[in-house]
């Protein structure tokens, strides 16, 4: 039997290339988008071969079909090797925030609540699976950390006292610490919440259920359509600034090859930990483990989230 990946959002970018990846090391992966015909010939255009990929409907963005995903997925019988949260949405040039059906601010609501949901639910899934090594992955980046000179760019994240979760997170509220709606800090703020949750994931659910729970920054990759919101100057001109100017680029095949590694290599069975190769790339960067920002590595913080979320999303 083949071990068995659900990547969400492997339709484009470092999803697809991590499926890509998988399916090459043998692995069956069930490719979880919200767009199944553009998953579907996403698959066939990198090439996977037929049989290596299955393909489930999700929007990340709406909790019920989350939560729908999660029960058609249990109905399939399969056993889960693993969970990659990759999918998110970036809106840098909107001014007003949008809304998910549940009136959440949509990018937190994509990114952090719809995967934290996923998590808690799929759980199950990892727990009840036969086989000894079980991983979840949840993708962070550079730029939820001040201290890396790729995180120090304005605005930066802050969570403040989670004042905006406290109020419910609703109409007028569309920003974590409850401030006014900034769509770059929203996406910041947002992977700030995942690496709390694969830490608080880690510090909940590890030693009792033997689970690996890891981030990753794979490195700057450019040229991912997350940056087809931005202005068209900045997406030919932002690839070539981290090529030539930092030397942080990364292709969309080198980074799901290190995400893949993540999901399915041994020496990344490491409970907890942040993995990152560095922000100068190159093909023969070795990976380390990484101290987060001071935001994401708060305990408190970590535990305030996690019980603020769970009533966000229903499971309080
Ligand atoms: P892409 O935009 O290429 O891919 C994002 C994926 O998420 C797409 O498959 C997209 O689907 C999917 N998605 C978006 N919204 C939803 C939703 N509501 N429900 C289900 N799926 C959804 O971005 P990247 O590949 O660049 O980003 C992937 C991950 O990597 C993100 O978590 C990002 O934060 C992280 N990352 C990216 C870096 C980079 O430099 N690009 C650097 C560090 C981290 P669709 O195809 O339908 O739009």
């Amino acid at each position: 039997r083949k071990p068995t990946a659900v990547i969400t959002g492997a339709s484009s970018g470092v999803g697809l290339y991590t499926a890509k990846a998988l399916a090459k090391k043998g692995w069956h992966v069930v490719m979880a988008c919200r767009d199944v015909r553009k998953a579907g010939e996403a698959a066939q255009a990198v090439g996977m071969p037929q049989g290596s990929y299955s393909i489930m409907q999700i929007d990340l963005g709406d909790l019920e079909s989350v939560r729908r995903f999660a029960r058609e997925f249990r109905a399939s019988g399969k056993f889960l090797n693993a969970l990659l949260c990759n999918a998110a949405i970036y809106m840098p040039l909107i001014k007003e925030p949008l809304r998910s059906p549940e009136g959440y601010e949509l990018t937190m609501a994509t990114n952090h609540l719809g995967h934290f949901l996923l998590c808690n639910l799929m759980l199950e899934d990892l727990k009840n699976s036969p086989m000894a090594d079980k991983r979840l992955v949840i993708l962070g980046t550079v730029t939820h950390n001040p201290d890396e000179p790729g995180g120090k760019v304005y605005p930066r994240p802050d969570l403040g006292k989670f004042e905006g979760f406290e109020a419910g997170f609703k109409e007028p509220i569309s920003m974590v610490d409850g401030k006014k709606f900034e769509p770059v800090k929203a996406y910041k703020d947002s992977k700030v919440c995942n690496v709390l949750t694969m830490r608080e994931l880690h510090r909940r659910f590890h030693d009792s259920t033997g689970i690996t729970f890891t981030s990753l920054y794979p490195g700057c990759v450019a040229d991912t359509p997350l940056f087809r919101n931005h202005y068209p100057l900045f997406q030919k001109l932002f690839p070539l600034f981290q090529k030539y100017i930092t030397k942080g680029y990364v292709s969309q095949e080198l980074s799901g090859e290190r995400v893949a590694s993540v999901i399915a290599d041994p020496e990344f069975k490491q409970s907890g930990a942040y993995w990152s190769w560095g922000n100068r790339n190159s093909q023969e960067r070795k990976a380390f483990v990484q101290r987060v920002s001071s935001q994401a590595r708060d305990d408190e913080k970590a535990v305030r989230m996690w019980e603020l979320t769970a009533k966000l999303v229903g499971i309080a």
